[in-house]
């Protein structure tokens, strides 16, 4: 349930309204917009009734039912869109972001090398995989903690801000020893164990929608993350399983405005999964900045021929630097299809 309180509602009557709905069994989460304050109160325990009636409650304008099964995630929970602070960089404001760097940390020179290239083209946040989900086994893993040390290393260097994926729960205190982001990569986007543990700290999470999952799946999802205390969420499409072959993925666009309507969170869009082709990566970020998308987030790496993961998606650093320079041209195909990266 929602209470909107009146716009002249004063801090007195906002308290009031915070206590009775603790009293009614549920818990109550205050979101102050430009407009007016909303007082949410959520849980599955609590007396409905006793919020209905808060509708003649002094400083009190309307109380309605949420309408979606996600609470605290809904446009309607929080009308203004949230803007999510990683190291300085706002994500969801008037700025689309740019990430970018390799799918996965392989040595020193590769992720320096990468993000001292990504940020002359103009990415203002590097992101490197240290614990790599694989389909098979045999695929490469990961340096792991090394890979950690890297990161930062590379973001003392470059003064970007880094992201990672945390695949355990194990992992999660030592990841946010070095990572100013933690992702929550498509394969674990229902892992509960690991989004409740997330929910507990005091990082910004990027979390990936599941290559099976409905956009439902996928707020509901982050509806674990704020429920549990963390409200620095940044949703990511990354492409569906569909029948089409084609792509690597279907990058579902409507699902970045959908999510965009649906909930106040941040949405960026990640291409490189998404298609896992080089030449439709310009193409469909512009796409994804014409539906709403706040960002990017798009595999770079100094050799894709030699990357141990994802190198067949991967632009090479001047690829990367045409496709930015793209973003705000949207009718020009940047990179020809099938076309090699230059360094070999
Ligand atoms: C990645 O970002 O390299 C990755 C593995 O992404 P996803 O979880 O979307 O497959
Ligand atoms: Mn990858």
């Amino acid at each position: 349930m929602i209470v909107n309180m009146s716009d002249s509602a004063t801090e007195q009557q906002i308290d009031h309204i915070i206590q009775r709905i603790r009293e009614a069994g549920f818990q109550p989460h205050v979101t102050r917009g430009t407009e007016r304050t909303i007082v949410a109160a959520v849980g599955s325990n609590g007396r409905r009734h006793e919020i209905e009636a808060l509708s003649v409650a002094p400083g009190v304008d309307t109380v309605v039912a949420i309408a979606q099964p996600f609470k605290l995630v809904s446009r309607q929970a929080r009308p203004d869109s949230s803007v999510v602070d990683v190291g300085g960089i706002k994500i969801g404001g008037p700025e689309v972001v740019v990430i970018a760097g390799p799918c996965s940390v392989e040595s020193r020179e590769q992720l320096f090398e990468t993000a001292r290239g990504i940020k002359r083209a103009g990415a203002t946040m590097l992101r490197g995989g240290a614990y790599k989900p694989r389909t098979s086994p045999y695929e490469f893993q990961g340096l792991g903690m090394e890979a950690l040390k890297i990161l930062r290393e590379a973001r003392d260097l470059t003064g970007l801000p880094v992201v990672t994926e945390v695949m355990s729960t194990e992992d999660v205190d030592l990841i946010c020893e070095y990572a100013d982001m933690l992702q929550v990569g498509a394969r674990n986007m229902q892992n509960f164990a690991l989004l409740r543990r997330l929910a507990t700290i005091n990082k910004p999470i990027l979390l990936k929608r599941g290559p099976s999952a409905t956009v439902k799946e996928w707020l509901l999802a982050a509806e674990y993350l704020l429920s549990g205390g963390n409200h620095q969420v940044v949703l990511c499409e990354r492409g569906i399983k569909t029948f089409e072959t084609g792509t690597r993925n279907t990058m579902d666009l409507a699902a970045v405005a959908l999510a965009k309507e649906l909930s106040h969170l941040p949405v960026i869009a990640d291409p490189s999964h998404g298609t896992g082709k080089p030449s439709l990566i310009g193409m469909v970020s512009r796409a994804a900045i014409a539906v709403g998308a706040d960002g990017l987030i798009i595999e770079v790496h100094r050799c894709p021929e030699r990357a141990l993961s994802d190198g067949a998606q991967s632009l090479d650093i001047p690829q990367f630097a045409r496709v930015m320079h793209s973003l705000g041209d949207p009718l020009r195909p940047v990179l020809a299809v099938g076309e090699r990266p230059t360094q070999a």
